[in-house]
């Protein structure tokens, strides 16, 4: 596959379009974050015709602050590390589509993976890896001032609040994240959190309670946003007393969590948990045989231990899962295939 490593099917040229969707892959893995990247290399090295299809590459953790417990990288920024994965794919020509999936269909002894436009992509099996949607707060003004002082991604957008006032709402790890990170660059951070305690790792908890430029605003949630052309205030309740008042802010970071797109997994006939997440066995086996899942969506991920490092090892054996399959469903991979797989820079060694 030359000349198609990411490629936004917008940009794509015919040719290769045409080629990633007339072919039989042997997975496709829709989601590109930490358990999609790992499933391709995991695949690649197999043998595996394998093509992911993600509506961002890196998912989540793209928009991760500085990431501290990933193993190997002391301290690295969560863009820098996507980056790192983007590279390890790419050594393995695993193709990478922009591209959202609204549906996985089985097809015979194949499944038929299809996009809104109606490109379809064939897989002897399909790895699912979509990860979750980020919640919102669906409060008044929230779509109005998105993108112009609302923000859900402190990693892209912390720059622009240098010596600004800002507020980041949640209780949880990324709220955390997101508010050490916004301190390096903002005069003031509140936290607006629901509750009288935090959900967030002990870890993250010392270092808030130690910077003096965070604050935080306990038992108080979101009502409304109000501003002109840009948000300047925030309008703010207290569950304990149902007192209501206004903060002024530059900006406003939503880090209430997220949720799987279980309307997907439904069409898909998944067998899910009671809140969502794709039921799958320890081999990440879906209900549907040749269906794997890997990564936050899967009922497996404890909720509260969503971790770079478990996804990635998820999709390692999702891709063993798959590899196995096909094996026993289709026979040997053939060996012209796991040499292309290979890394560039073996192949220039050989
Ligand atoms: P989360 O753990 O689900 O926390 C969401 C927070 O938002 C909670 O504090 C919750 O309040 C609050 N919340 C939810 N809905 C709300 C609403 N409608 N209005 C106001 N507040 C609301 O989500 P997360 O922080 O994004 O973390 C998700 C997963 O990723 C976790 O497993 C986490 O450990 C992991 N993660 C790990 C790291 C790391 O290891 N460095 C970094 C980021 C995330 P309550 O507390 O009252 O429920």
């Amino acid at each position: 596959m030359s000349g198609a490593f990411k490629i936004s099917v917008a940009k794509m040229d015919f040719g290769v379009a045409e080629e990633l969707t007339r072919k039989v892959h042997d997975v496709v893995i829709v989601g590109g974050g930490p358990a999609g990247m790992s499933a391709a290399i995991y695949a690649a090295r197999y043998g595996l015709d394998a093509v992911i299809i993600t509506e961002e590459v890196g998912g989540q953790v793209g928009k991760a602050g500085w990431v501290e417990n990933y193993l190997g990288y002391t301290r690295i920024m969560g863009s820098d590390l996507v980056k790192k994965f983007e590279e390890h794919v790419k050594s393995y020509n695993v193709p990478i589509v922009i591209d959202s999936v609204v549906d996985v269909k089985r097809y015979g002894e194949l499944f038929k993976v299809y996009t809104p436009n109606g490109d379809e992509y064939t897989g002897r099996t399909v790895i699912i890896s979509v990860g979750m949607k980020r919640r919102k707060l669906n409060v008044p003004g929230e779509n109005a001032y998105s993108g112009r002082g609302v923000s859900y991604c402190a990693a892209c957008d912390a720059p622009l609040f240098k010596g600004k006032v800002v507020a980041v709402v949640g209780g949880g790890d990324s709220a955390a994240q997101s508010a050490l990170l916004l301190a390096e660059y903002a005069n003031k951070v509140y936290i607006i959190h629901r509750r009288n305690q935090l959900r967030a790792q002990n870890y993250y908890q010392d270092l808030l309670l130690r910077n003096p430029k965070i604050e935080t605003i306990w038992n108080t949630v979101v009502k409304e946003l109000r501003g002109d052309r840009l948000l300047r205030k925030v309008v703010l309740q207290r569950v304990d007393t149902n007192e209501v008042f206004e903060m002024p802010v530059d900006g406003l970071f939503v880090e209430i969590g997220a949720e799987p797109p279980v309307d997907l997994f439904k069409r898909i006939g998944l067998d899910l948990s009671q809140d969502g997440y794709i039921r799958v066995n320890h081999l990440m086996e879906t209900s549907i045989p040749g269906i794997y899942a890997a990564g936050d969506c899967v009922d497996l991920t404890p909720r509260d231990f969503r971790q770079i490092v478990v996804a990635a090892a998820q999709g390692a054996l999702a891709a063993h899962s798959a590899y196995n399959y096909i094996i026993k469903k289709f026979g040997l991979i053939r060996d012209k295939d796991a040499y292309e797989a290979r890394p560039k820079s073996e192949l220039c060694e050989s």
